[in-house]
């Protein structure tokens, strides 16, 4: 996914990665939680492999994932919590929907409201769902 004709294998499946619309790296690097530099070096995967935060895309265009981890699962998490990130999610992966055929350069693809500062210091080795949970203000940081 990085070249414009080449895709990466899913780290999960194994299968091709082969549309920017199923890829789970572009997918958070429109909602900040990539950095461009890396999207030429990230592992990929597709969006349905990453269940912690598939499972949030609530759209009729994608069938629900659910999601097995316990430590994860938003049917564990509280109503409201649930909804900020279904929001948050749900509005990132309509948006890579949108990118082919767009238009937009890479560095227009993030949604408007993230900023550089969105993404700070405590995000390096965290997994981005139970980050952007945090971010939310949805755990507290000591369970990451
Ligand atoms: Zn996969």
């Amino acid at each position: 996914m990085a070249d414009c004709d080449q895709g990466y294998f899913c780290e999960v499946c194994r299968e091709y990665v082969d549309v920017v619309t199923e890829s789970d790296l572009y997918l958070r690097f429109v909602m900040g939680l990539v950095m461009p530099e890396d999207l030429m070096r990230a592992v990929e995967r597709h969006v349905r492999c990453r269940p912690s935060l598939a499972q949030y895309v609530v759209d009729p265009n994608f069938e629900p994932v659910l999601d097995p981890d316990p430590a994860t699962d938003k049917r564990r998490q509280p109503e409201g919590s649930v909804r900020a990130m279904e929001s948050l999610v749900t509005r990132a992966w309509r948006r890579l929907q949108e990118l082919p055929g767009s238009g937009l350069s890479i560095a227009e693809y993030p949604l408007p409201e993230v900023d550089p500062s969105w993404r700070d210091a405590s995000f390096e080795g965290a997994d981005p769902t139970l980050w952007l949970m945090k971010k939310l203000g949805i755990v507290k940081v000591h369970e990451i």
